[in-house]
């Protein structure tokens, strides 16, 4: 089958196939610069006030990872995605509230440990007009010079 370049997977939507590129990464079969993954285990301490005994549960928090995009638009650009592989914003729902939130807030954290205080730009492709190339939810973050309005 003919190679797949990136300019011929954005004008080709049908490639929604579950397992993406962004998928080996997060199982670390495939490698990428990795800048931040939510911790595996947060303890809790809860409480119960009838018998007066304490304990610990664990919430497992696994919700997303960043790592710096392969083909950099600007000095500073990567992205955030989560685990669950949730192919586009529009396949997302109301469950996922939380984590759509989740991503944002990384993705302003991770700004600030750039060094991205002058500004920097939140971009996430949505299918074929979107220019989407990667069928697994992604936010780009994108600094370091000055960006330009409205994108092409
Ligand atoms: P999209 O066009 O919004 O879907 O963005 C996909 C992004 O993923 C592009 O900016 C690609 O450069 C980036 N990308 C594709 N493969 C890899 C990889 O293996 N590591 C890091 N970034 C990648």
């Amino acid at each position: 089958r003919a190679r797949e370049t990136d300019a011929t997977r954005k004008q080709n939507p049908s490639t929604t196939q579950e397992d993406t590129i962004f998928s080996k990464i997060l199982r670390k079969e495939v490698p990428a610069d990795i800048i931040y993954e939510d911790e595996m285990v947060r303890p809790l301490l809860n409480r119960s006030t009838l018998s007066f005994t304490y304990h610990f549960d664990v919430l497992f928090e696994t919700q997303c990872m960043a790592f710096h995009d392969v083909s950099p638009v600007a000095p500073t650009h990567f992205l955030v995605i989560p685990r669950n592989p949730i192919p586009m914003l529009s396949a997302s729902t109301d469950r996922d509230t939380q984590l759509l939130g989740h991503l944002l807030v990384v993705a302003r954290n991770l700004a600030e440990k750039e060094n991205l205080s002058d500004g920097y730009r939140i971009v996430i492709n949505n299918g074929r007009d979107g220019a989407q190339s990667v069928y697994h939810l992604h936010v780009h973050v994108i600094g370091g010079r000055q960006l330009s309005w409205p994108p092409g």
